[in-house]
């Protein structure tokens, strides 16, 4: 274990114990900062998950990207952050009813970009950086058990002595630790698919256009990196399609995915290396108990479709940091019901609202069934044909359905971005 600025002593108590130190676990302990609350993050440094190969990026939509701004991390981000200028929705299937495709464009909500495309290695990395450089406390270790009581819950860590705060934020992820001591259940989504998650390079020029190929047995997405011919790639198939696609080498896996992209990109080279992420749908059966709030993919995982999953834990970072701050304004308990229960109305609709429309879209793109075929080809025609119905659907993929968390307000009201 090894612990930043100050060493906490057992009798320490934090307002807020954020456990996790990915990305949602991150922003939530530099949001907490921000609005005062003494912040304890407890989690392996980034290199130390030698067992997960990441290779995803994030798609992070404005709110996401004022948040970053807001805790100072973004502009050490500018270099590897390709803008979403448009995203397009190709439907590749044979069916009867195939879908014109859509464009979305930005310009159309007179925006210059949706958001932004970010490798999740270096935004963790610059998140773990900035969160060594202000919070008074980054522990490196492993949570192995909590003890909640109504007077707070105490840490037992794998390696140094416990710690003990008001809240536990838990952002441990899909394992969730945090989850388990609150007493919260949680729901299983099964979907018998597999995601591959890489990069490459390719001939012709994205135009900072994210393109997603539907198929009848899933999608290939491909996302803008700021190297006008290189982009990432999430294809997500059936566990039987995936696991050979995984086994191919280099110059076949290019062949295979230039076919599955019909030469959109031009001819492809550069692969980068390939990993495999489980498809899955996971909700927790209540978002706050027992001194305990939870955010990221310890409450939620969704399919990655639409880029929502990370976008949602940087909005419960966002939304949890306003409750404890008004908490701590009129000297209340941070981990007490009251706040719990104003993070629930905060976050219950949002969260609803998105694992429901992702779990819909996903089922429905693959499904085989007439009628939902039917159906998705009159939408996508409504979609081309009337411009308030575009503009509206994008708004609300930006946005969440209740008001945005303060942190994720542009500076200048009206503005799309933060300065
Ligand atoms: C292929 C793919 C593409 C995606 N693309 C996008 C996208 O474009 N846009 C988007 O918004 N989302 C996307 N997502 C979703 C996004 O990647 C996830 O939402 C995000 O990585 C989850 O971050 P997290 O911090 O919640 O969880 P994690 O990254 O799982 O972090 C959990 C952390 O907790 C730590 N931990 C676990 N147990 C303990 C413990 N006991 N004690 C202390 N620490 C512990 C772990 O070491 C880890 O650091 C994608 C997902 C996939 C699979």
């Amino acid at each position: 274990m090894s612990s930043d600025n100050e060493t906490p002593s057992p009798e320490a108590t934090h307002d807020v114990a954020v456990v996790g130190t990915g990305p949602s676990g991150l922003v939530a302990a530099l949001a907490l900062h921000e609005i005062g609350a003494s912040v304890v993050a407890i989690g392996p440094a980034p290199s130390g998950d030698a067992a997960r190969l990441e290779t995803r990026t994030a798609a992070l939509l404005a709110s996401s990207v004022d948040l970053l701004k807001a805790l100072k991390v973004f502009d050490r981000l500018k270099s590897e952050a390709a803008p979403l200028k448009a995203i397009r929705i190709i439907d590749a299937s044979r069916s009867l009813f195939r879908a014109p495709d859509i464009e979305f464009k930005a310009s159309e909500l007179g925006l210059e970009a949706f958001g932004y495309n970010i490798p999740n290695t270096t935004l963790i990395e610059a998140l773990y950086t900035r969160a060594r450089e202000v919070l008074p406390a980054v522990v490196t270790t492993n949570v192995e058990a909590i003890a909640l009581d109504a007077r707070g819950a105490v840490l037992t860590l794998s390696d140094g002595a416990p710690l003990s705060a008001r809240l536990v934020a838990g952002a441990d992820g899909r394992r969730a630790i945090c989850r388990t001591s609150a007493g919260i259940a949680m729901t299983d989504r099964q979907y018998d698919q597999a995601a591959i998650a890489s990069s490459f390079r390719h001939k012709l020029p994205h135009r900072f256009i994210s393109n997603e190929l539907h198929k009848e047995q899933g999608s290939v997405t491909t996302v803008p990196l700021p190297d006008p011919h290189a982009s990432s790639l999430i294809w997500v198939g059936s566990r039987s399609e995936i696991a050979p696609l995984m086994q191919l080498d280099a110059a076949r896996f290019e062949e295979e995915l230039g076919e599955r992209l019909g030469g959109l990109l031009g001819p492809i080279s550069g692969m980068s290396a390939r990993a495999e992420f489980p498809v899955s749908g996971l909700s927790a059966g209540t978002l706050a108990a027992n001194r305990t709030a939870l955010l990221g993919e310890a409450a939620h995982i969704l399919p990655p479709i639409g880029a929502q999953g990370l976008n949602l834990g940087f909005r419960d970072a966002a939304a949890l940091a306003d409750c404890v701050a008004a908490a701590l304004r009129l000297g209340r308990d941070p981990g007490g019901e009251e706040v719990l229960a104003s993070y629930r109305r905060a976050r219950d609709i949002d969260v609803l609202t998105r694992t429901v429309g992702v779990d819909l879209l996903s089922r429905s793109l693959l499904s085989s069934l007439f009628p939902v075929q039917a159906a998705r080809g009159l939408l996508s025609h409504g979609l081309n044909a009337l411009p308030p119905l575009r503009r509206m659907v994008m708004r609300l993929g930006l946005t969440p359905p209740t008001a945005l968390p303060t942190l994720m307000r542009p500076a200048e009201p009206g503005a799309p971005f933060r300065a």
